[in-house]
C-alpha cells in the first residue's frame, strides 16, 4: 500500500499541502493517490540526516554495504506483483518490460554489491618511501578514492525501476559510501515510494545509518532547493538537456560549486553505407524499425538520425524504413506531455525547408499512443539548419541523404556530442570506414558496429555519457560499475603513520 509521503531519514512524512497524482497514460486518467510534496524542513531534515549518515556510511566496510546492496534487490523482488503492477499502471509500459526492468535494476545493485566486497575499485597506490634517496629523500605515498557526501539524483520519467529510485545512480551512490536523496519522477512517484520502502527495509536489516537514504516529492522548486543545500556534495541526472543544463548551472553557481552528472540523451547517428544498404537494405529497415520503435522511442539511445550517402538505391531503402516502421502497431507513451512534447518537437522538424515525411502512422489513435514518423532530408538541408539536429523523444527517425562521403563526415564532424554513434557497412566496403569511425569517436561515447543503439548492457566495459548535451562530463558512465567513480575523489596520504591510515592503505 503506498502512502503518498515523502520517505524522510526512514519515516515516512507528509508535513507539506501541496499534492499531485500520476496518470495513468493508457487509460487517460489521474491515479487516485495523492503525493505531499515535501516542505522545506523536510527536505532540511533529509539533507542534515544524509549528513550526520554519511560520517558512519563512509567507513562501513565494503563487505557490510555490499550486504545492504544485495538486501535492497532482494526487498524489491518481495515487492513482488504490487511493484509491477504500480509500474504499469503509472508509465504505460508493459508487464514483461516491468519485470525485464526490475531484473536489471536487481542486476545493478548486485554488480555494485560485488565491485565494494573489495577494495579493487579504489585503485589504491602505492609508493614506498625512499629514505636514502638522493638530492632528497623520498616519503611513504599511498592514494586512495573516499565518497564525496550526500548525493542528490533525479530519476528518468522512461527507466522507473533501472534509471530511478534504486537505479544506477542510487546503487553506484551507496556502493562508493555515499548517502542519496532522491527527488522522485513525478510521472512514477508510486512506483519510487514502493522502492524507497524495499530501500528503507534494507537499510533496517542490514544495520545501515538512518539517513542513509531518503526520498521526496516534488516539483522544481524541490530540486532546486535539493542541489542548493550546502550539504549535498554531488547531483546524478537523467532526463531532458533543459532540466540537466538548469540543475548543472544551479550547482555552478553554488558557493561551494558541486559536480553534476547529467545524462541528457541524444539523436544517436547511424552511418548506413551504400554497399549495406545495396546487399542488406531490406533486412536494416526491418531492424531498424524496431529499434526506433521499441520502448515507443523513449530511450535515450533511441536511433534518431541515420545518415548515408545518395544513390540509386536510398529512396528504397527509406521507403522500406517507412514502410516497416509505420507497420509496427502504435504505442502508449509515459504520460501525456511527453506525448505533446512528441508531437511538437517532431512538428517542429518535420514543417522544416526540405524535410519529406516519408512514412507516419495515420488515423485515429489512444489518447496517449503515439504515431511514428519516417522523415527525410538531403544533407545540405541538414547541414543548414541546427533545428533539424534536436531529438524528437519518441518513435521519430530522419534519413539524411548526403551526396558524398565528404559531406557525410562534415556531418559527423558538426553533430552535438553524441551518447552512441553506429555504422552499419560492409567488409570490403566502398567508403574510408576508418576516416568515419576516427569522426565519430570524436563526437560519442559507445560506437556500435553493424548492430543498433538501443540495449545497453550493464557491464565494465559499458560507456553511456558522451560529450556535451549528451552528458554533462564525457569522463564518466551513467552505466556499469565504472559509474562508481562520479561519486569519490583521490586523496593521498603522505608520511602516515600505519595507525592513522585506512585499513586498506595498510599493504
Ligand atoms: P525532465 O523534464 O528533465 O525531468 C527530470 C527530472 O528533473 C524531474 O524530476 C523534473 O522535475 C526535474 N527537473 C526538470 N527541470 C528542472 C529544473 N529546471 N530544476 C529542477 N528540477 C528539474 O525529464 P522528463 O520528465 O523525464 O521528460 C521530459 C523530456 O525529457 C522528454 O519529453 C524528453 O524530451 C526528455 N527525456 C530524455 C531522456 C533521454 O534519455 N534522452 C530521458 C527522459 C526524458 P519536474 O518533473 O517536477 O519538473
Amino acid at each position: 500500500m503506498i502512502t503518498g509521503k515523502n520517505c524522510i531519514a526512514g519515516d515516512f512524512s507528509a508535513k507539506g499541502s501541496v499534492v499531485f497524482k500520476t496518470t495513468n497514460p493508457k487509460l487517460n486518467i489521474e491515479n487516485p493517490t495523492a503525493f505531499v510534496e515535501a516542505t522545506k524542513e523536510e527536505i532540511e531534515e533529509a539533507v542534515s540526516s544524509a549528513w550526520s549518515a554519511f560520517k558512519i556510511f563512509r567507513n562501513v566496510p565494503g563487505k557490510q554495504r555490499a550486504a545492504f546492496l544485495n538486501a535492497i534487490a532482494d526487498e524489491i523482488l518481495a515487492l513482488d506483483q504490487e511493484l509491477v503492477d504500480m509500474y504499469v499502471t503509472e508509465s504505460g509500459l508493459p508487464e514483461g518490460r516491468a519485470k525485464g526492468e526490475r531484473g536489471r535494476t536487481m542486476g545493478q545493485l548486485r554488480s555494485f554489491a560485488e565491485l565494494v566486497s573489495n577494495d579493487h575499485w579504489r585503485e589504491n597506490t602505492f609508493d614506498a618511501a625512499q629514505p636514502d634517496r638522493k638530492p632528497l629523500p623520498k616519503d611513504d605515498l599511498r592514494k586512495t578514492m573516499i565518497p564525496l557526501g550526500p548525493v542528490a539524483v533525479f530519476g528518468a520519467s522512461n527507466f522507473p525501476l533501472a534509471y530511478s529510485t534504486a537505479g544506477g545512480d542510487t546503487a553506484s551512490a551507496l556502493a562508493a559510501g555515499c548517502p542519496v536523496i532522491v527527488k522522485s519522477h513525478p510521472m512514477h512517484a508510486g512506483t519510487s515510494e514502493l522502492v524507497a520502502s524495499a530501500i528503507v527495509r534494507a537499510a533496517g536489516k542490514t544495520g545501515m545509518p538512518k539517513g542513509v537514504f531518503s526520498s521526496i516529492n516534488g516539483g522544481i522548486q524541490a530540486g532546486v532547493d535539493l542541489v542548493n543545500h550546502p550539504k549535498i556534495k554531488a547531483v546524478g541526472f537523467t532526463g531532458s538537456i533543459t532540466g540537466g543544463r538548469a540543475l548543472f548551472d544551479l550547482a555552478a553557481k553554488r558557493e561551494e560549486p558541486i559536480p553534476v552528472f547529467a545524462e541528457m540523451g541524444s539523436i544517436n547517428p547511424v552511418i548506413i553505407t551504400p554497399s549495406a544498404i545495396a546487399k542488406r537494405g531490406n533486412e536494416i529497415a526491418k531492424t531498424y524499425a524496431g529499434s526506433i520503435t521499441l520502448g515507443t522511442g523513449q530511450f535515450c539511445t533511441n536511433p534518431g538520425l541515420l545518415l548515408t550517402i545518395k544513390d540509386e538505391n536510398t529512396q528504397d531503402f527509406v521507403n522500406e524504413l517507412a514502410k516497416e516502421t509505420i507497420a509496427l502497431d502504435p504505442q502508449c507513451m509515459l504520460h501525456p506531455n511527453i506525448k505533446s512534447g512528441y508531437e511538437k518537437k517532431g512538428g517542429d522538424v518535420t514543417s522544416q525547408l526540405g524535410v519529406e515525411v516519408v512514412g507516419k502512422v495515420e488515423g485515429d489513435l489512444e489518447p496517449n499512443y503515439a504515431a511514428s514518423v519516417v522523415a527525410t532530408v538531403s544533407g545540405t538541408e541538414f547541414l543548414a539548419n541546427p533545428k533539424l539536429h534536436q531529438e524528437v523523444f519518441g518513435p521519430f527517425s530522419m534519413v539524411v541523404q548526403c551526396k558524398d562521403e565528404a559531406a557525410l563526415l562534415q556531418i559527423i564532424e558538426g553533430l552535438e556530442g553524441q551518447l552512441t554513434g553506429t555504422l552499419i557497412a560492409e567488409e570490403n566496403d566502398s567508403l574510408d570506414l576508418v576516416e568515419i569511425v576516427d569522426a565519430l569517436e570524436n563526437r560519442v561515447g559507445r560506437i556500435i558496429y553493424n548492430g543498433v543503439p538501443t540495449g545497453v548492457e550493464v557491464c565494465p566495459s559499458m560507456q553511456h555519457g558522451g560529450p556535451y548535451p549528451a552528458s554533462t562530463d564525457s569522463r564518466f558512465t551513467a552505466v556499469g560499475t565504472h559509474a562508481i567513480k562520479r561519486w569519490v575523489r583521490p586523496v593521498s596520504y603522505q608520511s602516515f603513520p600505519k595507525n592513522l591510515l585506512p585499513d586498506h592503505l595498510n599493504g
